[in-house]
This record gives C-alpha cells, structure tokens and sequence, in this order.
C-alpha cells in the first residue's frame, strides 16, 4: 500500500450507517429516499484564516465538521454523507490521529457517515462537503421571510466571539465566563435537531457563522425586507449582559462570528408550536425582533436606535 493510501485507511475509514459504497473505490454511493431531495454545502477551513495553526486537532477536527452540519441545519435538512479534503503539511501521525477522533467523534454525534475525500500535501486546509436529505419542497430557505414575522435565534450569541477575544489577549476572561466562551469557539454545537424541527414551522432560516447582523442581513436581502431587534432581548452570557451598554461587547453580540446558532423567522401564529420545540430540545429559543417593509435593520437598545455604522458594524448588507 501506498503511504497516502495508508493514512486514509488508518485514520479516515470507519464503517458507515446509510451508503452504499464508502472510502476505497474511485467514488462513494449512495442512494436518497423516496421523497427526499439531497441539500449540499461545503467549508472550507484554511489554517491562519479561519484557525490557529496551532489549534487542538481534536477540536479542528469536530469543527470541521461541525460548522458543515449547521449549514445543513440551516436549510432544515437531516445531514448523512460528507467528503474530507484535506491538505497536510506533513505526515504527523499523532495530529491526524487526534484530528480524525475530533471528526469520527462529531460524524457519531450526528450520524453522518464519511464517504470519501482527498489527501494532498500543501498549507493545512480543510475542506468538507455535506450532503443531507429533506422532504421535496421542504428546505427552509433564506428567500421566504415574511413582513411581520417575528425573529428568533437558538442558545446564546457572542461567546465564541469572547474567546477569540480571550485567545488574542482583547479581554482576560476566568472561570464559568472563560470556559464557556473557549468552548462555544472550539467545539461548536450544531443545532441539527432544530433545523428538523423547523420544517414546516419557520418561514427563513440562516446559521450564525458571520454575526447575527451579518447572517440575518443575509435573509433581509434575500427576501427584500428589513428588520428590528431589540438587543436586550438577544440572549448572551452573563458577562456580556452585565457589560450590555459598551460597545465592544455589543458587537460581540450583535457582530460576533462562530456561533453557529440559528436565526429564522416565522409567523406570530408559531409562537407556541417554538416554545414547544426549544422545550422538547431543551434549547433556550429567543424571541428578538420583527420583519417589517423598510428594507433596514434597526436595533433599539434601551428605547434607543443604535448607531451601528458608528460603531463600526459595517458589513451587515
Ligand atoms: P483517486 O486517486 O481515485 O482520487 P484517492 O487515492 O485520492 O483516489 O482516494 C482513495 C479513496 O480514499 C477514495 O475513495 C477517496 O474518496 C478516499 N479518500 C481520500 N482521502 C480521504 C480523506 N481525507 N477522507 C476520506 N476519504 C478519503
Ligand atoms: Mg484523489
């Protein structure tokens, strides 16, 4: 055997739950059921950019696969199959080992099975591709927001966006604070079951990976309306809500990337079927503006409008 060939067979073949034909031949089966159409993503994850070069393999190898599997919750899609292409440096056999348990350990989670890939030498690049199946006509798209819906987001936004801050010596976080917002940046939590949940229920939806105002302008542009937000109402942790008034803190909220919640929007009508589902989930789902006709995004603080250009939120079109 090839070393290349070696390597995938050590550390990226693992029995598979729904395919036909997995790692080994020129290309992967598999068959989509009846009724269902195939939605497709991929992420690309370049390390300098999107990672530290030196990140925990473990972590990079779950988040990888984790952010895939939240565009796949977005569109309300059960995620299944996914490729890996990933470029080494090196061959470093312990870095592998601990990246594809990071992997193997997020593809268990969510019942996604590996089916192939590609192994390259070059700068650290991890490139996957998901695909899952959704019932025809069902996928929960950014164009369908409706005027007067209201706007919801999953869990708490801004706490990776903290330990980023953390990690580049921004803030000095301890304890609960800093152990939450380390781990909402290195191990992101999908939310695939919400996506499923959603079917039928939201109008739009999008996940979190950009900031909330960037993700949510996203849907405004794609269905031509605008939105208000009230951002006491936008659920964080307990360190960013006591510091709620400074901006900096504000716009880990507002502006913070790698939360990978959702955001939708759905009809005043759905209120209680939503509390029913963050119940069933036991996942806190946050009621926190409206979609209105003029094609803004407003966000009231205090009975006040904040001035997002001034405080340098711009790149939320
Ligand atoms: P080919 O030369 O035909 O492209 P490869 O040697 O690249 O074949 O790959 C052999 C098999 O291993 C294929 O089934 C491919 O999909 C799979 N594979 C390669 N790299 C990976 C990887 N990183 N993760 C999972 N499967 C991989
Ligand atoms: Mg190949």
């Amino acid at each position: 055997m090839t070393p290349e060939f070696n390597l995938i067979h050590k550390y990226f073949t693992l029995p598979t739950l729904h395919t036909i034909l997995g790692v080994g031949d020129d290309a992967a089966i598999i068959s989509v059921n009846n009724g269902m159409e195939l939605a497709i993503s991929t992420d690309m994850l370049v390390a300098g950019t999107h990672f530290f070069s030196d990140t925990d393999a473990f972590n990079l190898g779950w988040k990888s696969l984790a952010v895939n599997i939240s565009d796949m919750a977005a569109m309300g899609a059960n995620p299944k199959w996914a490729t890996l292409a990933i470029a080494l440096p090196e061959i470093n056999a312990p870095w592998l080992a601990e990246f594809s348990k990071g992997f193997f350990a997020c593809a268990d989670a969510f019942n996604v099975d590996l089916i192939g890939g590609d192994t390259t030498r070059g700068p650290l690049t991890i490139s996957v591709q998901i695909m899952g199946e959704v019932p025809i006509g069902q996928a929960i798209k950014r164009t369908d927001a409706m005027v007067n819906d209201d706007i919801w987001v999953s869990g708490n936004l801004g706490s990776a966006a903290l330990g980023l801050a953390h990690l580049q010596g921004k803030v000095a976080l301890s304890g609960d604070a800093l152990q939450a917002s380390i781990h909402a940046l290195h191990s992101p939590m999908p939310r695939a079951d919400l996506g499923l949940a959603l079917r039928g229920v939201a109008n739009s939806c999008i996940d979190i990976s950009d900031g909330l105002l960037a993700d949510l302008g996203h849907i405004l542009k794609a269905s031509n309306v605008g939105a208000i937000l009230s951002l006491e109402a936008i659920p964080c942790l307990d360190l960013l809500s006591e510091h709620l008034n400074e901006p900096a803190f504000q716009q880990a909220i507002l502006a913070g990337g790698d939360d990978y919640e959702l955001c939708f929007t759905a009809p005043k009508t759905s209120r209680e079927a939503i509390m029913q589902i963050g119940q069933q989930l036991n996942l806190t789902l946050s009621l926190i503006g409206e979609i209105c006709v003029e094609t803004r995004l407003t966000v009231h603080y205090k009975n006040t409008i904040l001035n997002l250009e001034k405080k340098g939120f711009d790149h939320f079109d």
